[in-house]
C-alpha cells in the first residue's frame, strides 16, 4: 500500500507513557491464575475503543478480531493476563493458611510479601507469607535458613484469628485464591519494577501497538484475531479462542533475561526455540527481518526452562505457523524488572508485523 509508507511511520510512533498507564493499572488489578476475570475484563474495557468487539468466551479468555485488508492467511496475537498465585489448601490449627501453588515459582520467592485473600464470602483479607519459623528471637539461625516449601511456608492474615474455627468464621475456605502483591514501581530511568510482568508488559505491547495502528487510520495487513488468554501459567491458555481459518499465530511473552541469555530489559526478543522445540522458522524470519529493517533494538534468543501459549496452541492441534516473541524481563516469576525500551519495542514490532503484506 502505498499510501501507508507516511501512516506506517505514524503506527511507528508509540506513545509509550499511555502503554505504561495500562500496565500499571492492570499490575494492580489481581488476577492470578484460575481467577483471571477481573484482568481480563480491565484488558476488555481498554479495547472497547478500537474499531472491533471483543467477547469473552466460556473458558474466560478475552478475543475479538479486527477486519483487515485482507483475509486470505488471518493472524492472531495473544498475550496472557493470569499470573502466578496461590490457592488456600489448608486453615491450620493456629488460624494460618496453607497454600497450594497457582503456575511455577519458588517459595523463596514470595517471602515476606504481602497479599490479598479473596474469601469465599466475598471479602478481600490482606496478609503475608512467612516462613513458619520466621522469628529470629525465636528459632535457631538452621531452622531460620531452612529451606522454603510447601510445609513451612504459611499466610499470617491480617485480621483476629487464632484458631481455625475463628479463620473460618472470617470467610475463608480452602480453595480460596491469595493474590500476591505486585509493588509496582516506575523507575526515573525507565525500568519498571513488579511482579507479573510475566505477562501483563506484553498485553501493554498489544494495547499499545492497536491504539497506534488505529491513531494512524490503518488496519492490519490481514484480519487480525487479538486473543488475552487466562491460563497460561498452568498450559493450557492459548489452546483455544481463536478462528479455524488461522494462519499464523504471534505469542506475545516475556524474555528470558539471565546470565548467558542474549535477551535484556530493553530488546524485544524473537524466541527460536524453548522447551517445546523451535517455533516456526519461517516466520521467525520475517519476524527477525521486519525487526531490523523497523530499527529495533531486539535479540534472538533460546530459553532453556520455558513453554508459551505458542506451544499450547500447536498440542492443542493448530495448524498454523506460530512464533514467539516479548519484551525482556528479568528474574522471572520472581520480584520482576523490565524496562520502557523493552516495552516500546515489543509494541513496534508487533505493529510492523501487523502492518506487513
Ligand atoms: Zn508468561
Amino acid at each position: 500500500m502505498v499510501e501507508s509508507t507516511e501512516a506506517r511511520l505514524d503506527a511507528l510512533d508509540i506513545d509509550v507513557d499511555e502503554m505504561v498507564d495500562f500496565l500499571v493499572g492492570l499490575l494492580n488489578t489481581p488476577s492470578p491464575t484460575g481467577d483471571a476475570a477481573r484482568g481480563v475484563s480491565y484488558v476488555q474495557e481498554a479495547l472497547a475503543d478500537l474499531p472491533f468487539a471483543t467477547r469473552i468466551t466460556p473458558k474466560g479468555l478475552l478475543t475479538g478480531t479486527w477486519p483487515g485488508q485482507r483475509d486470505d492467511a488471518p493472524r492472531a496475537v495473544t498475550a496472557h493476563v493470569d499470573t502466578l498465585g496461590a490457592m488456600v489448601s489448608h486453615i491450620k490449627e493456629n488460624g494460618r493458611l496453607g497454600l497450594t501453588q497457582l503456575g511455577g515459582w519458588i517459595w523463596g520467592s514470595v517471602e515476606g510479601e504481602g497479599v490479598t485473600i479473596f474469601a469465599s464470602n466475598g471479602q478481600r483479607l490482606r496478609g503475608s507469607i512467612l516462613p513458619t519459623m520466621a522469628s529470629i528471637h525465636a528459632h535457631t539461625r538452621e531452622e531460620g535458613a531452612a529451606r522454603r516449601t510447601a510445609e513451612n511456608m504459611e499466610v499470617r492474615i491480617d485480621a483476629l484469628t487464632h484458631s481455625a474455627e475463628e479463620t473460618r468464621d472470617l470467610g475463608i475456605s480452602v480453595g480460596d485464591v491469595v493474590a500476591v502483591d505486585p509493588r509496582v514501581e516506575l523507575a526515573q530511568s525507565g525500568f519498571i519494577r513488579s511482579r507479573h510482568l510475566d505477562d501483563k508488559t506484553s498485553v501493554a505491547a498489544i494495547y499499545g501497538a492497536l491504539r497506534a495502528i488505529d491513531r494512524a487510520g490503518l488496519t492490519p495487513a490481514q484480519t487480525t484475531t487479538v486473543h488475552i488468554s487466562n491460563y497460561e501459567e498452568v498450559g493450557h491458555g492459548g489452546a483455544t479462542g481463536f478462528p479455524a481459518d488461522l494462519a499464523e499465530l504471534l505469542a506475545v511473552d516475556m524474555a528470558v533475561v539471565a546470565p548467558g541469555q542474549t535477551s535484556d530489559e530493553q530488546s524485544v526478543t524473537i524466541c527460536a526455540k524453548d522447551s517445546a522445540g523451535p517455533y516456526h522458522m519461517g516466520l521467525r524470519r520475517r519476524l527477525e527481518a521486519l525487526a531490523q529493517e523497523t530499527g529495533l533494538r531486539w535479540q534472538t534468543d533460546v530459553y532453556p526452562f520455558y513453554g508459551s501459549d505458542g506451544e499450547a496452541q500447536w498440542r492443542a492441534g493448530g495448524d498454523v505457523a506460530v512464533a514467539l516473541i516479548g519484551p525482556g524481563v528479568d528474574a522471572s516469576h520472581h520480584y520482576e524488572r523490565t524496562h520502557r525500551d523493552a516495552l516500546e519495542n515489543t509494541a513496534k514490532l508487533i505493529v510492523a508485523y501487523l502492518l506487513s503484506e
